[in-house]
Order: structure tokens, then C-alpha cells, then sequence
């Protein structure tokens, strides 16, 4: 016995030491049709207490197009006529012209010579990331995941500067200056709407510095794509400054996929040498045609998203809570983690869908609901939503 190999993987240990940290997380059934904006309730009987619909202010469907019939008809009409799939890398035979017609308008929407799809987000960071191998990566310390993912499989030396902090970025590259060969290459990578906080990175202060170094500049628009016209870099006037734009398709343009757009030596570096494009699948082409489709759309939808957030902010303040960043997440700060997952839960209760955020994903003490309207939500729906958070920020103890 005692030469028996044991190199198997205890993974019920490793759950059950999840548990006891509180960060075991499980599949909810109602996040399976959380893109909506409102949902039917199938659970009636356990939860009596509000009538047959629950609203859903969790997803990134910002704009309402995941569910829009337009959009749902050009993914209809490219499975038909492209395929469901595509069948290979673009690079093989899995090119199509809905991948080619989808870049021409991602790089018109980002005023760039050329962009180049992937098949998330995730693989468009890490695939991009990876493939400028850089020396120094300067990264924002509330980076997207995936922003995380990419720089540490680059190998680069990364050095990460406070939130939203233009002042330390500067002097952590002064810092670096001291030490760093002349030619090394340093990229500045950044969020431009943070997911969990709201708010927007200090770009032209962030491209100042980018340009006092000669280092390249990397935005990533996950949050801001389709919801501002092309994107926070677009309406700063960034384009040219902006060396790599990188933004995804899955969020308020309602399909999957990702995307980076910039000028053509980029784009062509990119397709030879980002592993995740090269040897991956490539986008399915029902996901290429409605997030083209979505694009085309997403202006209409701006002017309701903004008069909703607008309407949500404005009650929430009004009865005391506290609501951080400027754009359309909402994180309604609480405090405790006990706080937030008992108010989520009484919300829940009044048919309202808003998750509490706890650490580790947020610090400690600055447990929140994450808020995040829909373009596609009424005016009654957001006064259920403020209802809702009276009644329940009353029962918790928090108003
Ligand atoms: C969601 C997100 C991604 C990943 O995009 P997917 O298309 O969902 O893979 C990348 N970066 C940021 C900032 C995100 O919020």
C-alpha cells in the first residue's frame, strides 16, 4: 500500500474548503434567462408574494438586444445560410462573409483601419495580450479577469497602479524608467467602464503618460461597447492615441465574441500570432450577424438606457443610499457582506433580480448590489425596482 501513487485531484475537498470560506458558488436557475430584462417566475407557490414575473437587474444585456427580434432574425438568417458553426479556424476554412462583414463594421465603429473577431472577450485579451509579448505590463488594479490572465501567461514583469489612478501610473513608470532597457516595450492596459464599480479610467490622462514613454496604449471596452458611440475611447476622442481597442460582442450588443480593432500591422500581427485566434474555432456565425446587427441598433436604444439609469440613480439617492460611479452600473454600496446578501434576498422576495457583490470580488466593507438596468425596462419597472429597495433597505435596517 504505502507504494501506491496517489496523484488523482480531491475535488470534493477543495468544494468543501470553498464552503467554509463562503465561495462556493452554484448555478441558479433563473440566471440561465437572466438576459432579459423580465422573466416569467417559475417558482409560484414558494414565493407568493409578487405576481408571476421577477425583473432582472443582474445582466450585461444593457441595451435590451439579446432579446430583440431584429437582432434574433440576422443570427436566424446566418445559421441558415453561413452555418450554426463555423466549422474551423478562420485561418483554415472557418472564414466566412459574416466574420468579414462584422470586422469592416466593428472598425468603423471604432474609427480604426481594421479589427479582428474572436470567439470571447476572455480569448480576445489573452489571445492579444500573449501575442505583443510585452516587457512591462501596467495594469490597473481592478483589471478584468481576463486582462489578469493575459498578462501573466505573456511572461511580462507586471506592475499594477491603483484604480482609476493616472498620478501613480505615471510615477510607477518613472519608477521603472530607472531600471528598464532602452527598448523595452511597455503596455498600458486599462478597462475603460469598470464592471463592479462604475466608473471610467482617467484615458487622456492615462494616454499622456502612454505618450511621455513612447509606451502603447490597450482599452478594453467590454462595458462601454454599444452603449457609448464607439465606445468611451470613441466619445473622448481617443482613436488615434488608443493603440489597441479591444471590446466584446456578448454584452450590450447581445451576441458572443470579442473583438480588438486598431491599424492594420496590428490586426495582421494579431492573426498570425494570438493563439486563441489561431488555433480556436472561429466565431459562430449566427453570433458574428447579430452582433452586426446590434451595432446597427444600438443608437436607438441609448437615449431609454440613460432616462432609466437616470431614473434608478436619482430614486436610490433620494432615499439615502449610496450609489457610486457615473454610468450605467450601478453599485448601491452597503457595507457588510450580511447586509448586501440580506437585501438581495428580500429583493428577491418582491421579484427583483440584483446580485450582491462580496469579497473577494469587491474589498471588504464595500459589499454591493450591482445595479444594472436594461434599456428595455419601463418606467413602472424601475419604480418596482425603488420600491422594492425601500421596503427591503427598511426590513434590513439599512434606511
Ligand atoms: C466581460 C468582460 C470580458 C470578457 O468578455 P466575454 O465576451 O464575456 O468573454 C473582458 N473584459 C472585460 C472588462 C469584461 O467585463
Amino acid at each position: 500500500m504505502d507504494h501506491q501513487h496517489a496523484h488523482g485531484f480531491d475535488l470534493q475537498t477543495r468544494l468543501r474548503e470553498r464552503e467554509r470560506a463562503d465561495l462556493r458558488r452554484s448555478l441558479d436557475p433563473i440566471e440561465e434567462v437572466s438576459a432579459r430584462a423580465r422573466v416569467a417566475d417559475d417558482s409560484a407557490g414558494e414565493t407568493p408574494s409578487f405576481d408571476e414575473e421577477r425583473l432582472v437587474f443582474a445582466a450585461n444585456n444593457y441595451l435590451g438586444l439579446a432579446g430583440d427580434e431584429r437582432v434574433a432574425t440576422a443570427a436566424a438568417e446566418a445559421a441558415r445560410e453561413v452555418g450554426t458553426g463555423a466549422g474551423a479556424s478562420r485561418l483554415v476554412v472557418g472564414d466566412t462573409p459574416a466574420h468579414r462583414s462584422l470586422e469592416r463594421r466593428l472598425a468603423d465603429e471604432k474609427d480604426a483601419e481594421r479589427a479582428l473577431a474572436f470567439s470571447s472577450g476572455y480569448a480576445a485579451n489573452v489571445g492579444t495580450i500573449t501575442a505583443l509579448d510585452p516587457d512591462v505590463i501596467f495594469s490597473d488594479e481592478l483589471n478584468h479577469a481576463s486582462i489578469v490572465d493575459g498578462a501573466r501567461l505573456s511572461g511580462a514583469d507586471i506592475v499594477i497602479y491603483d484604480h482609476c489612478d493616472a498620478n501613480a501610473l505615471t510615477e510607477a513608470m518613472a519608477d521603472r524608467a530607472e531600471i528598464a532597457e532602452p527598448d523595452d516595450s511597455w503596455l498600458i492596459i486599462t478597462d475603460s467602464v469598470f464592471s463592479m464599480d462604475g466608473d471610467v479610467a482617467p484615458l487622456d490622462a492615462i494616454c499622456e503618460a502612454a505618450t511621455n514613454y513612447g509606451a502603447w496604449t490597450m482599452v478594453d471596452e467590454a462595458h462601454a461597447t454599444g452603449v457609448y458611440d464607439g465606445g468611451i475611447v470613441g466619445e473622448r476622442g481617443l482613436t488615434d492615441r488608443v493603440d489597441v481597442q479591444l471590446g466584446t460582442l456578448s454584452k450590450a450588443l447581445g451576441a458572443q465574441g470579442g473583438f480588438v480593432a486598431g491599424d492594420e500591422t496590428l490586426v495582421e500581427h494579431l492573426l498570425n500570432a494570438a493563439r486563441s485566434f489561431v488555433f480556436s474555432t472561429g466565431l459562430a456565425p449566427p453570433a458574428a450577424a447579430a452582433a452586426e446587427r446590434a451595432l446597427a441598433l444600438a443608437s436607438e436604444r441609448r437615449d431609454a438606457l440613460k432616462t432609466n439609469v437616470e431614473r434608478l440613480r436619482e430614486g436610490l439617492e433620494a432615499m439615502g443610499y449610496e450609489v457610486w460611479g457615473d454610468t450605467h452600473i450601478l453599485p448601491v454600496v452597503v457595507g457588510d457582506r450580511e447586509a448586501a446578501l440580506a437585501l438581495d434576498d428580500r429583493l428577491r422576495e418582491d421579484g427583483i433580480v440584483a446580485p450582491a457583490i462580496r469579497p473577494p470580488t469587491v474589498p471588504e466593507g464595500t459589499s454591493r448590489i450591482r445595479l444594472a438596468p436594461q434599456a428595455t425596462h419601463t418606467a413602472a419597472d424601475i419604480d418596482r425596482c425603488l420600491a422594492g429597495f425601500e421596503a427591503a433597505g427598511e426590513e434590513v435596517g439599512l434606511l
